[in-house]
C-alpha cells in the first residue's frame, strides 16, 4: 500500500483569474510542489526534473512500468514503485503540494546517506537513482543472433547491459569511447564506459564561459605519461581522447561545482560559481562523436527541458528546479513546495548544476494516460 501525504489545492477567488491562465487545465498538472523534509530540497530537485520527462512519466502514470518490474535485485523493484507512485500525484491535478516522505524512507533503506536530514548532492542522488530505477526495470532481452560483425562499441554495450534492458537504460544511458594512442608508434587502445550523466569541469579561470568549452575540455585528449604500450611493449607517452559512441535521448550533464579544498584541513570541499552559457535549444553534439560512429542515425541536437539548480555554498546550500513543462510549453520554477511560473531568459544562472536535454518529441500527457 503506497501512500503520499498530500494538501488539496485551494485557490482564492481573487486568484482564479491568473492561475486559470497559467493553469489552462484544471489544477496544474504536472505543477504540483514537494515539500521539504528537513534538507531534502536535493531529492524535490532531481524528481521535479524527471517528472518533466514525459517518457518516464507516461509510462509510470499509465502502470506500464508494472510489466517490467524486477523482484530479484538489491531494491526488489521498491524503488520504481514509490518514484511511479510519486509521479502518480504529482500529475494528478489534485494537489498543490505533497509530501515525498515513502520514496525517501525506501532510498534509506538502501543507502545510509539518504535517511537523514543533512544536505546530500542533488547528482549523486541522481546517479544512484537511475541506476536503481534501471536495476528495478530490467528485463531479459534475448539478443538476435550474436552478428560476426558486431562492433567493439555494441560489444561492450552488451557487456554492460548483461542483454538486460530497461526504459531507463534506452532513455538516460549513453556510452564514451576512450581511445589512448603511443605518441612513438600511434598504436590505438580503445575501452568502452556507459554512463547515465556526463560529469564535465569547469575552467577555474574564468567567471563565465560556455558549456561548449566545457564539453571541449572533457573531450579534448590529454597526455598521459607511462603507459604500457603493447606494440613498443615498453612505458610510453600517450594521448588519451574521449568521443561520444552512443548517444541517449535524454542526455544530462552535470557541472561539476563541487571540488575537493586541499589548503582545508579534513574534508573540505569548495563550490566554483562560475556562470555557464547553456543553450535552451539545439545544443549540437555531433562534434564529440568518435568518428566509428558517426554514421549511426539518432539525432545530435537537444533541446533543453531541466535545470537542478544548486544555491550557497557547500555547507548551506538551497536546490531547486527549472523545468519547461511538456504539456504547456513553457518554463517553471520548482522550489519546494511552490511553483511558479518562469520567464525563459531566467533559465540561465550562475546556480544551474544538473542539466537536463532530450532529442526525443514531446508528448502531452492527459488525463486519459492516469491509470487510477
Ligand atoms: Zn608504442
Amino acid at each position: 500500500m503506497i501512500v503520499v501525504a498530500g494538501v488539496k489545492l485551494h485557490i482564492p477567488a481573487t486568484h482564479i483569474l491568473i492561475y486559470t491562465s497559467f493553469f489552462p487545465l484544471k489544477r496544474g498538472r504536472g505543477l504540483t510542489g514537494l515539500k521539504n523534509l528537513g534538507n531534502t530540497c536535493y531529492m524535490n530537485s532531481i524528481i521535479q526534473c524527471l517528472s518533466n520527462t514525459p517518457q518516464l512519466t507516461e509510462y509510470c502514470i499509465t502502470d506500464k512500468y508494472k510489466n517490467y518490474i524486477s523482484r530479484s535485485n538489491k531494491t526488489k523493484g521498491h524503488i520504481v514503485e514509490e518514484v511511479a507512485a510519486l509521479i502518480k500525484v504529482l500529475w494528478n491535478g489534485n494537489y498543490k503540494c505533497v509530501a515525498s516522505k515513502d520514496l525517501r524512507y525506501v532510498m534509506g533503506q538502501y543507502q545510509q546517506i539518504f535517511r537523514g536530514i543533512e544536505q546530500q548532492d542533488s547528482h549523486e542522488f541522481l546517479t544512484i537513482l537511475m541506476d536503481w530505477l534501471h536495476s528495478d526495470l530490467q528485463t531479459l532481452h534475448v539478443p538476435e543472433k550474436p552478428r560476426d560483425n558486431i562492433t567493439p562499441s555494441e560489444k561492450a554495450w552488451l557487456e554492460f547491459t548483461k542483454a538486460k534492458e530497461s526504459l531507463i537504460l534506452h532513455l538516460f544511458y549513453g556510452q564514451i569511447k576512450s581511445t589512448v594512442k603511443c605518441v612513438d608508434c600511434n598504436k590505438e587502445s580503445a575501452t568502452y564506459e556507459c554512463f547515465s550523466n556526463l560529469s564535465l569541469e569547469l575552467p577555474s579561470n574564468a567567471n563565465v564561459c560556455y558549456l561548449s568549452q566545457c564539453m571541449d575540455m572533457y573531450f579534448s585528449g590529454e597526455r598521459i605519461h607511462g603507459w604500457n604500450c603493447p606494440n613498443c611493449k615498453t612505458k610510453r607517452d600517450a594521448v588519451k581522447k574521449l568521443d561520444i559512441s552512443k548517444l541517449p535521448p535524454v542526455l544530462v550533464i552535470h557541472m561539476k561545482r563541487f571540488y575537493a579544498d586541499t589548503d582545508a584541513v579534513g574534508n573540505s570541499y569548495k563550490k566554483k560559481q562560475n556562470y555557464v552559457r547553456f543553450p535552451l535549444e539545439n545544443l549540437d553534439m555531433t562534434p564529440y562523436i568518435a568518428k566509428s560512429e558517426s554514421r549511426s542515425v539518432t539525432p545530435k541536437t537537444y533541446q533543453l527541458y531541466g535545470v537542478s539548480n544548486h544555491y550557497g555554498s557547500m555547507e548551506s546550500g538551497h536546490y531547486t528546479a527549472f523545468c519547461k513543462s511538456g504539456n504547456y510549453g513553457r518554463w517553471f520554477k520548482f522550489d519546494d513546495q511552490v511553483v511558479s511560473p518562469l520567464d525563459t531568459s531566467n533559465v540561465v544562472s550562475s546556480a544551474a548544476y544538473i542539466l537536463f536535454y532530450t532529442w526525443l518529441p514531446p508528448i502531452q500527457i492527459t488525463e486519459n494516460n492516469n491509470a487510477n
